[in-house]
């Protein structure tokens, strides 16, 4: 067998052995072929999250979607949704009012109504994408009058940090929110889903509180930037 696909099969095993009860695992497949996504799926996943339209949609015809359910979970453009509004089954990074407007309206367009969770910027990092702490609440009111998408939690990605400690504040910071908001019982919102985790600190966001976590380079190994899928 293929090594990269041994490789993959161990990882799985691995991960899966420890993921605790009710914590769900994502591939995060960007740079991944079609092939060793669905590989991985044989060998058991379930769930896979692409980050850029155009490579989701190069994959889509390959993928194996009786086994994958496709979720995107990185930057959106609003003029991209249209491509992929029929093909993913939850939107992860929705951070302003425009982008869930327009996830609305193309979704009731195909008599959908599309999942989606509300990225939060936990770190308050200027470069980054998501809506500030202080301001999802309010952001989750708003867009949750909307036809056409169902909000159902809150995804993050912690800033880079130096110590474990300062990274475990974030995932109890994020949690916390999670929390608030879920207490509000807002309208037309589910908060059911937390995705936060990654390849190094998954089980920290697991500890914390995290029910969906994200793993790329551990899962399918090093990103090949160059290769094209
Ligand atoms: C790439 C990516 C991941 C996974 O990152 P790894 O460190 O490779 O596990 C998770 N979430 C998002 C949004 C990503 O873009």
């Amino acid at each position: 067998m293929d090594e990269k696909k041994a490789f993959i099969k161990e990882r799985l095993a691995e991960i899966q052995k420890k993921l605790p009860t009710g914590v769900a695992l994502l591939g995060a497949t960007k740079t991944v072929p079609a092939e060793y996504i669905n590989y991985a799926a044989e060998c058991g996943l379930r769930l896979m999250g692409e980050n850029r339209v155009n490579e989701l949609v190069e994959k889509y015809d390959s993928l194996n979607k009786d086994l994958l359910e496709i979720h995107f979970i990185g930057a959106l453009q609003s003029n991209k949704v249209k491509y992929i509004i029929d093909k993913v089954s939850m939107i992860h990074s929705v951070d302003r009012l425009s982008l869930a407007e327009e996830i609305s309206r193309r979704a009731l367009a195909i008599d959908k109504v599309m999942p989606v969770l509300v990225e939060v910027n936990i770190g308050k990092e200027p470069s980054k994408s998501g809506v500030m702490p202080e301001d999802t609440l309010a952001f989750i009111k708003e867009i949750a009058k909307l036809k056409g998408i169902s909000v159902q939690g809150l995804m993050t990605i912690p800033p880079k940090c130096d110590s474990k400690e300062k990274n475990i504040e974030f995932y109890k910071k994020i949690k916390q929110i999670f929390i608030d908001i879920s207490r509000q019982n807002v309208d037309n919102v589910n908060m059911r889903i937390l995705s936060a985790g990654m390849s190094g600190d998954w089980q920290e966001a697991a500890e914390c509180g995290s029910n969906m976590v994200r793993i790329g380079s551990g899962l399918f190994g090093m990103r090949q930037y160059d290769v094209k899928s």
